[in-house]
């Protein structure tokens, strides 16, 4: 790798170590040429899955729009934004452990789903009522009767 300083081609890694719950690896480098050192963050690449929508469009995943929609549940709840982001971290890990290169929508909303229902069980009802769009009073006792029996 280049150095940011000299801009010589070489450089050596003096320090490795995993970073980000080892998603990440941090290096330390040191040019040869002007001893100066610095740091580099390699990520794999997330190849994640591309989101099939009910009437069969297809968009891909986002983030930003899981994090929202988890939010909006969670609004005014007990939950910390770190167990926030470890779920939707846990998440991802399932999307790309699937090793599909397509999902269903539906498979991303139940993983959802699983994560609040153990986070808060207000906010898993909530995302539960808006994301099955409860047509009658049935539905949401079958939610709630689900959280009773576990
Ligand atoms: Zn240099």
């Amino acid at each position: 790798m280049r150095c940011p300083f000299c801009q010589a081609q070489d450089t050596r890694v003096i320090d490795s170590r995993l970073a980000s719950e080892g998603d990440q690896v941090r290096r330390r480098r040191e040019c040869v040429a002007c001893s100066e050192r610095f740091t580099t963050y390699e990520n794999a690449e997330l190849l994640l899955p591309r989101m099939v929508k009910s009437d069969g469009t297809r968009e891909p995943f986002d983030e930003g729009k899981l994090r929202t929609g988890m939010q909006r549940a969670l609004e005014k709840r007990p939950v910390s934004v770190e167990d926030v982001e470890a779920a939707i971290h846990r998440i991802k890990k399932r999307l790309q452990g699937s090793g599909e290169r397509e999902l269903p929508a539906r498979q991303l909303g139940e993983w959802v789903m699983d994560e609040l229902r153990e986070l808060d069980q207000v906010a898993y009802v909530r995302f539960a009522s808006v994301y099955r769009s409860f047509q009658d009073v049935s539905a949401f006792r079958e939610v709630i009767d689900g959280l009773e029996r576990r």
